[in-house]
């Protein structure tokens, strides 16, 4: 059953109100992200057992063996998305239980997502739907391929570790576009963000980040 959007109390914006105060001594300065993190009910997205931890900077288990990511990476990856302007369109590989897509979604014009467990996608599409948000198109498919049909994207953010960022995602940037990605195998990953120019694809290593694995195939 889904959590009521109402009836929380003052509690969850006042934890909420913590959250994004450590967000901020740890290094994130976008004030738009942040204040869509204060807004955001992040314990909607998650079971009803784990909801009272839903605002510790943790991990926590979504199902199917998968994450909900902690909210400083969620934080840092839109501040980086976000850093030279806004994004008209937006791919995310990862739907996951669907938090990242509600702050996407909030921030930038439509967000194309793509998720490869199809019941976690169907839990996320239900909880976004009641957060009333509706600039959201899905796709239950292996993210490897992207969404060409949709393609170019002025942003991509991945939430699921490659060994190397897919060549079909790369393809799917717009001149201008950027991509933010964790790379590596479980033993090493950091944290990517790809600019798209004219000529080339520059790409700037940032800090070590710990994401479930990018896996083939659709289930
Ligand atoms: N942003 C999500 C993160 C979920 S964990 C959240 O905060 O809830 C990463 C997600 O990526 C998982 O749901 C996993 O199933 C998905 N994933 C992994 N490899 C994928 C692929 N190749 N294509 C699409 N989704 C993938």
């Amino acid at each position: 059953m889904i959590q009521s959007l109402h009836g929380i109390g003052m509690t969850s914006q006042r934890t909420r109100n913590r959250m994004v105060e450590r967000l901020q001594e740890q290094g994130i300065r976008n004030a738009k992200v942040l204040d869509t993190l204060r807004a955001t009910p992040r314990h909607i997205f998650m079971d009803e057992a784990l909801a009272s931890r839903a605002y510790e900077d943790t991990a926590l288990p979504i199902g199917f063996n998968q994450t909900i990511s902690q909210p400083y990476i969620v934080a840092r990856m839109t501040e980086l998305l976000l850093e030279f302007g806004p994004r008209a369109k937006v791919l995310e590989i990862g739907t996951g239980c669907g938090y990242q897509t509600a702050i996407l979604a909030q921030l930038c014009g439509h967000v194309y997502t793509v998720e490869r467990i199809q019941p976690l996608q169907k839990k996320a599409k239900d909880h976004l739907w009641e957060m009333k948000l509706k600039n959201i198109s899905y796709l239950h498919s292996d993210g490897g391929w992207g969404w060409p049909d949709n393609a170019p994207f002025d942003g991509i953010l991945v939430t699921a570790a490659p060994s190397e960022i897919p060549e079909n995602l790369l393809q799917q940037m717009a001149v201008g576009g950027i991509m933010v990605i964790p790379v590596g195998g479980s033993d090493s990953q950091s944290l990517q963000r790809v600019t798209r120019t004219e000529t080339s694809f520059e790409v700037e290593t940032l800090e070590p980040v710990v994401f479930v694995p990018f896996l083939p195939g659709r289930i």
